[in-house]
């Protein structure tokens, strides 16, 4: 349990800024990963009035705010319309309802947890994180960052025309994950991210490799490749050689299942 000085619900990201200088100030999110820890907060700084808990959905972009919940976007129309029910399958695996509900997906991201489910969707997908003082920068940046004192304002996911899927896999439901995949496709360019291997999810490299419109043989070659390229690690919910086979299937469905969404979108 963690103990709280001072709690401050503050009008302006500026105030929340220079509140969080302090090394014993911390930002509060849904509260739910902090609350497993025994800190000792000296302020404890609330965005919740900040109206950072909404969805905008713009020509050309989806923009999050830090606040909302993840079962806001596991919900929401616009985004699972988009990405043809991508929010949906990243979100149903993270405990329940209820934690869903409160867990924020700026507390999800600025962790940048090895096991985050968000944190592989948004990779894949063509997306900038708003921090207040270092500015927009691409996830990709992003996730390989340490951390600082900065806030994670916004993400803006881009609608870049593309289709995506999301490939998970558990030992029982709720758990943390194994292992995560998301996959993309843009302009007949693909982008792959892996995570929970148990490090912070990567981009896998040489995607310019795969066609377009790959035959399964390729699907199969181009999944084995690309497990070989990447690192997994052991820990107490898989061995890492486990893990790399795991990430050549996920793999393989999540580019198939680009693949039929392309179809059946044509229709
Ligand atoms: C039991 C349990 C099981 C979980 N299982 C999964 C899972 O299977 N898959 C998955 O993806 N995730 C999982 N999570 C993580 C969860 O989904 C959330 O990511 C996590 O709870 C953090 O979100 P929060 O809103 O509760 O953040 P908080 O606990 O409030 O904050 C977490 C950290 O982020 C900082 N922070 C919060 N918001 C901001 C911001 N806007 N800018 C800068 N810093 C900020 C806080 O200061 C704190 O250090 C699990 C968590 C728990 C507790």
């Amino acid at each position: 349990m963690y103990t709280i000085r001072s709690y401050e619900k503050v009008k302006t990201l500026e105030e929340a800024y220079e509140l969080n200088q302090k090394k014993t100030s911390t930002i509060i999110g849904g509260g739910l990963w902090l609350r497993l820890g025994n800190r000792a907060i000296g302020t404890a700084i609330d965005l919740s009035e900040l109206g950072l808990d909404q969805i905008e959905e713009t020509e050309d972009a989806f923009i999050i705010g830090c606040m909302t919940s993840l079962r806001t976007i596991e919900c929401h129309e616009g985004l699972n319309r988009y990405f043809h029910g991508m929010m949906g399958e990243v979100m149903k695996g993270i405990v329940g309802t209820q934690f869903r509900n409160t867990a924020t997906i700026g507390g999800s991201l600025y962790q940048r947890f090895g096991f985050s489910d968000p944190l592989t969707a948004f990779l894949a997908l063509d997306t900038t994180v708003e921090l207040y003082h270092a500015g927009e920068i691409p996830m990709a940046r992003f996730v390989t960052m340490d951390y600082d004192r900065d806030i994670l304002v916004r993400i803006r996911v881009k609608k870049n025309g593309g289709q995506a899927a999301y490939q998970s896999f558990r030992n029982t439901k709720t758990d943390f994950p194994v292992l995560t995949t998301a996959v993309s496709r843009a302009d007949g360019r693909w982008q792959i991210a892996v995570g929970a291997r148990p490090g912070r999810a990567a981009l896998v490299e040489g995607t310019e490799a795969l066609a377009a419109e790959p035959s399964e043989e390729e699907i199969r070659a181009f999944a084995a490749k690309a497990s070989e390229t990447l690192v997994f690690g052991s820990n107490m919910r898989a061995g890492k050689a486990y893990r790399k086979v795991l990430a050549e299937v996920l793999i393989e469905r999540a580019v198939r299942d680009v693949l039929h969404t392309a179809i059946s979108s044509e229709r």
